[in-house]
């Protein structure tokens, strides 16, 4: 086995519980780098790293809920789960990037001197190495697994090297030039990309808690698997779907001719439920059987006011 399919083969708990590890230490090392130069572009970029400690924690409680089993008081399941904690995570996110706005904007007209950014700088390199190698190992692993609280974690990490990056390209324009307003500067700009992140958390949850319909490239597999079923008597039609987490709904009518046995009309909706799932991982499909000529009166019921 190569490195890269060791990695793969860890599980997204594991890595997930190592990612928690990992942004305590980040933090550590990032305050540390703030103290001693007194910077206010290091002390944006330690909020950033205390804004990961809680993605990877809720990321990890997400995975455990979502993953119960359905039981009698949630018959569906526990999917849903991820969205109230990445909306709660996108909210933390937003105050963190308004925390570190205010700070800036004051430091920005009581301008402070800063120390040994040499030190400073020097930890934010090492703790965003940390990072970067642990976003890479991360992202094997989410690919094996297919883990969607796993991948975005690892992009999310991604991300902050970047903001890193920046913050430490700022920094030392200020030790070379001593213009101390482009500390808060810097700040400001590490502040927006987190209320970038935040707002799109916050959004796609609210997307996911609204039904939202599957992925196109889930629905070209559905349609692929249908128009495979096509035949001059049969006709699918209200068609709709749904994601909940890692799960996806479909709900439709099959229609058949009347005189269909309902043995014949049952064996032939059961090859299209078992080839649907198959198609998509995780997909429930519901498929009411119906004659042709017969529509189901869910479907010319009025709308509540
Ligand atoms: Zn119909």
């Amino acid at each position: 086995m190569t490195l890269t399919e060791r990695l793969g083969a860890i599980a997204p708990q594991s890595w997930l519980r190592v990612s928690i590890g990992v942004a305590v230490l980040t933090i550590a090392l990032k305050t540390l780098a703030w103290w001693v130069s007194n910077s206010v572009g290091l002390l944006s970029d330690a909020m950033e790293s205390l804004v990961n400690l809680a993605s990877a924690a809720f990321a990890l409680l997400m995975v455990r809920v979502a993953q119960q089993p359905p039981d009698a008081e949630h018959p569906y399941g526990h999917h849903k789960a991820e969205y109230f904690s990445s909306a709660f995570e996108g909210l933390a996110i937003i105050v963190a990037a308004l925390a570190i706005i205010a700070a800036a904007v004051q430091r920005f007209f009581h301008p402070q001197g800063l120390d040994q950014l040499g030190w400073g700088l020097g930890l934010s390199v090492l703790s965003s190495a940390f990072n970067g190698v642990l976003a890479w190992a991360m992202l094997q692993s989410a690919r094996v697994h297919r883990s969607m609280a796993l991948e975005g974690d690892a992009r999310h990490l991604i991300t902050d090297v970047w903001t890193s990056a920046g913050v430490v390209i700022g920094i030392a324009l200020v030790a070379a030039t001593h213009w101390l307003w482009l500390d808060p500067l810097v700040a400001v700009g590490v502040a927006l990309n987190i209320l970038r992140e935040g707002w799109d958390l916050v959004w796609r949850s609210s997307q996911g808690l609204m039904d939202k319909r599957v992925e196109r490239s889930v629905q070209a597999e559905i349609d692929r698997v249908l128009k495979s079923f096509e035949h001059p008597k049969i006709r699918f039609d209200h068609i709709t779907t749904r994601r909940s987490g890692r799960r996806r709904f479909l709900d439709m009518h099959m229609h058949m001719p009347a005189n269909w046995t309902l043995r014949r009309a049952a064996e032939a909706r059961g090859a299209v439920e078992q080839a649907l799932m198959s198609a998509v991982p995780g997909l429930r499909a519901s498929i009411q059987l119906l004659p042709s000529d017969v529509e189901a009166h869910s479907e010319d019921a009025e709308d509540l006011p």
